[in-house]
């Protein structure tokens, strides 16, 4: 398949509030592509005429800590080796934890674009400092909210280009 954007990251960030969004009147495509896999969802995306296939990740991972992290990193192995691209969600509110870093060793040693995409900034008159994120070493830091769609366009124009 052509054109996939996996989104990867860790728990509660906010990946499935993302699928969502980017999918959002495309459920009954959704509903077409849920259960190719237990733990990853597909759905249809369109920006500015192009359209695309979105992967929310992780969402049925289950165990102790040491699985819960190598299911993460499973699914950004395989978000690697499958997407065009990758968004990689980490959450404004909460900064860089041991797990964003990890992830974000992954996604350094391959070759595919990734946008890092820091969200959870509800509004513009928010300060959360996100700066922080440009340290994880993979460029470009993207300041959206999932929950509002602020930011959102910004990124979407960015990702297109990488398909
Ligand atoms: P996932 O585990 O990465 O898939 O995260 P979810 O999409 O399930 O979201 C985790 C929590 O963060 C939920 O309570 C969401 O409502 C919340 N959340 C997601 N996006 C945003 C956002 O842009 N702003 C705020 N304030 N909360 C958000
Ligand atoms: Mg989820």
């Amino acid at each position: 398949m052509a054109n996939i954007v996996a989104i990867v990251g860790r728990p509660n960030v906010g990946k499935s509030t993302l699928y969502n969004r980017l999918t959002e009147s495309r459920k009954a495509i959704v509903d077409d592509f849920s259960g190719v896999t237990r733990d990853r969802h597909y759905g249809q995306a369109e920006w500015v005429g192009k359209r695309f296939t979105v992967i929310d990740t992780g969402g049925f991972v289950h165990g102790s800590d040491d699985v819960f992290e190598a299911a993460i990193r499973d699914q950004v192995l395989i978000a690697i080796d499958e997407a065009s691209a990758i968004l990689f969600v980490v959450d404004a509110t909460t900064g860089i934890t041991d797990l964003d870093d990890e992830i974000a060793d992954v996604l350094r040693r391959s070759s595919k674009p990734v946008f890092v995409v820091a969200n959870k900034v509800d509004s513009a008159k928010q300060t959360h400092d996100t700066h922080e994120f440009y340290s994880l070493g993979l460029g470009e830091v993207y300041n959206i909210s999932s929950m509002t769609g602020s930011g959102t366009g910004e990124l979407l124009d960015e990702l297109v280009k990488e398909l």
